[in-house]
């Protein structure tokens, strides 16, 4: 059976990469989360100053990209870390302050296409799948699957809420649906790759499907995808 690119893109937290990790997990495809990168880049920049609550000092990230090494690594339960110039930061990026650096960080089109280069290389032999904002639209535009996942704000706040607090934080709903709305906001409305549903992505609402039933519809489109190719 040959393989395919599938691409998974959707708003801020509504379970891309459950959806994605447990897809390629079936199928023994690799998976790549690319807000991971972002995540990482912006971690970056804020130890270096060179984002800060109020700033961004675009000449300074622009100048340090070529010194930021991004690379997954399998830890030893078959998980995909994220590791930054050799240091495991998978769980120092998952924070709300790296992730709204991340959001903005991601609005510099350097960024991105230094990002995208990157990630269009990890797609050559197929055989992936990656999530993130602009998949389908910009990294494979040429992806035989493309899903676009939606799920209100205040579910998708409240789902990263109950992560957050099983990671023993302590989050104010309030606070974590601003984020979710200011995110949103910046991806669908930035100049550069802004969030868009592609023309022939499947939209999916998930607001109120269970874990099974969104990976049970998955499967199917899956199915009837690899048949075609
Ligand atoms: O998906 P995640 O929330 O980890 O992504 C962090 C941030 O990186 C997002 O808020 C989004 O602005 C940005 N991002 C992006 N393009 C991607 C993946 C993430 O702009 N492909």
């Amino acid at each position: 059976m040959k393989k395919i690119i599938v691409a998974v893109d959707g708003y801020s937290s509504c379970g891309k990469s459950t959806m994605a990790k447990e897809l390629a997990r079936e199928t023994g495809y690799i998976y790549v989360d690319t807000g991971a990168m972002y995540r990482a880049v912006s971690l970056f920049c804020i130890r270096k100053n060179l984002l800060t609550s109020d700033a961004i000092d675009e000449a300074g990230v622009e100048e340090q990209l070529n010194k930021m090494h991004l690379e997954f690594k399998l830890n030893t339960d078959g998980k995909a870390d994220m590791y930054l110039n050799g240091e495991n930061v998978e769980s120092l990026i998952r924070t709300l302050e790296v992730a709204n650096g991340a959001s903005r960080i991601s609005t510099l089109g350097f960024v991105r296409r230094e990002l995208v280069r990157q990630q269009q290389l990890m797609g050559i032999q197929k055989g992936i799948v990656m999530d993130g904002r602009d998949i389908g639209t910009v990294v494979f535009p040429q992806a035989e699957l493309k899903i676009f996942l939606t799920a209100s704000p205040e579910i998708r706040a409240q789902r990263r809420m109950d992560e957050m607090i099983a990671k023993g934080e302590t989050v104010n709903y309030e606070d974590v649906l601003a984020n979710v709305k200011e995110r949103d906001y910046r991806d669908v409305n930035r100049a550069e790759s802004p969030l868009r549903k592609a023309d022939d992505a499947i939209e999916i609402d998930n607001s109120h499907l269970t874990p099974t039933e969104q990976q049970a519809i998955l499967r199917t489109l899956f199915a009837e995808k690899t048949l075609l190719y």
